[in-house]
């Protein structure tokens, strides 16, 4: 079964409560593992791939691996674009298999942000069924190609919200309510709860139209993440935990096994140590037997 509208999964998440874990991927085996936990789990998916390893590896590239995974896999599973702040390459991965496009312009004025995000709605709904993630307020941190500092900063305006969704026609809204990405420096990052709550409530009270995204979701206590999948947040996404996972394991099997040349080796350790973080995420968002 496996490819499907990211929209979809994410109304019957916002539904029930639950919230579907993206996962940023960089390689082949992160990606691998992300599946393969999720299939163990019986999980619903959203891979994610940010600019940099997109442009990297080629949007074609990624497309291949995705469609291939998800095409054998028996779970529904989406592909989706982090953070892109280019129109022209928001478009491009929509025509390169990519099934979910986050268009970031939340950097400019908020008149330019409904403008190039509509663009990429727009173009998203004509090729078919892709669905387009926008951005509104500033989460703060480095994710990829986009640097905010966390003094700029600024948090969703409820009002502003539901205009903006009215007026761009996005499918999955990201609000910004103080999450960060990257590392927290505190074990209690001061979040926003209520006025999460309050754009949940606007936006999907009635009944469920357009998903929330939680940004930043790595380190965040367990009561606090589970507060924000309560609150409304259906899709939830964790990059950092799974960069530090893939590196940290590197290292420390190469610095085990200084003598041993095997690629392969090394690609297995990664690949049990990247599925065991999936699944406390997935355990954590109450995704698992969802699929
Ligand atoms: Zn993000």
């Amino acid at each position: 079964m496996a490819i499907v509208d990211a929209k979809e999964m994410l109304l019957k998440a916002t539904a029930e409560r639950y919230a579907v874990g993206a996962f940023n991927c960089t390689n082949l085996i992160q990606m691998e593992a992300v599946v393969e936990a999720a299939v163990e789990l019986k999980a619903p998916l959203i891979l994610q791939a940010s600019v940099a390893p997109s442009k990297f590896l080629s949007p074609a590239v990624i497309g291949v691996i995705y469609k291939t995974l998800a095409q054998s896999a028996p779970i529904p599973i989406c592909l989706h674009l982090d953070h892109c702040s280019d129109v022209q390459f928001c478009k491009l991965c929509a025509d390169a298999g990519y099934t979910n496009i986050m268009i970031d312009a939340s950097k400019q004025e908020f008149s330019e942000n409904i403008r190039q995000t509509k663009e990429v709605v727009d173009y998203c709904h004509r090729l078919g069924n892709i669905s387009v993630e926008g951005e509104l307020g500033t989460v703060s941190g480095v994710e990829d190609q986009v640097k905010v500092a966390e003094d700029e900063a600024q948090l969703c305006d409820p009002q502003q919200a539901m205009a903006f969704v009215e007026q761009t026609g996005i499918d999955i809204f990201a609000p910004a309510i103080g999450t960060a990405h990257g590392v927290y420096k505190t074990k209690d990052p001061r979040l926003d709860f209520d006025r999460l709550k309050k754009i949940a409530e606007m936006i999907n009270g009635q009944k469920p139209r357009v998903p929330l995204v939680i940004h930043g979701g790595t380190g965040l206590q367990p009561d606090v993440v589970k507060k924000l999948v309560s609150l409304g947040g259906s899709k939830y996404n964790v990059s950092t935990d799974l960069k530090h996972t893939l590196i940290d394991t590197t290292y420390a099997y190469i610095s085990d096994h200084r003598q041993e040349y095997n690629p392969g080796k090394i690609d297995a350790s990664v690949k049990e140590a990247i599925k065991g973080r999936i699944s406390y995420w997935i355990g954590l968002l109450g995704s698992a037997g969802k699929a």
